[in-house]
């Protein structure tokens, strides 16, 4: 599988060039980083020259395994790009390549701080969490009623009586 993206620049079609295909994720070489590619970098690009500049739009799309900062458990994460927007210089060039801006774009949309919920998955740890706040108990509420049947606000009226 390739691993550099090139866009030719000879016999450039006067109304664009059409990209597609897919790289190998190991171009991301982000492996120590907490999050690790798990697989190629997905392109659907159009290329466009203007004078000595090429203009390249469209999407591209990878997918990373990743560890919640959370729970530890490891979930993939995809990235995808749909409005991607990249402008190079052509001047004296045969070839552009144009892996290095592609790469970085990607890496750009991993989240910092990876959580099981950004890939609408469930995280463990959220659900201890949830069970601890919930007040699954309804006898232990201050609203619920004695267990003789009177309400907690019948006790205190009765306060004063005694
Ligand atoms: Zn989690």
């Amino acid at each position: 599988m390739q691993t550099r993206i090139k866009v030719p620049l000879e016999e450039f079609p006067e109304d664009g060039l059409v990209l597609h295909g897919e790289a190998d994720g190991a171009l991301f070489d982000i492996d120590n980083t907490g999050a690790r590619s798990v697989s190629p970098l997905g392109y659907e690009l159009e290329a466009k020259l203007y004078d000595t500049e090429l203009l390249v739009s469209g999407s591209v799309y990878a997918t990373f395994r990743m560890r919640c900062d959370r729970c530890l458990e490891e979930f993939d994460y995809e990235v995808e790009i749909d409005d991607l927007a990249l402008s190079f210089d052509t001047k004296g060039k045969f070839e552009v390549d144009i892996t290095e801006e592609l790469r970085e774009e990607v890496l750009l949309e991993l989240p910092g701080y990876p959580k099981c919920e950004i890939s609408g998955l469930k995280c463990k740890i959220n659900d201890i969490i949830g069970d601890f706040r919930l007040d699954k108990d309804p006898q232990s509420g201050v609203e619920s009623p004695a267990p003789s049947g009177q309400s907690v606000w019948d006790a205190l009226d009765q306060f004063p009586s005694k």
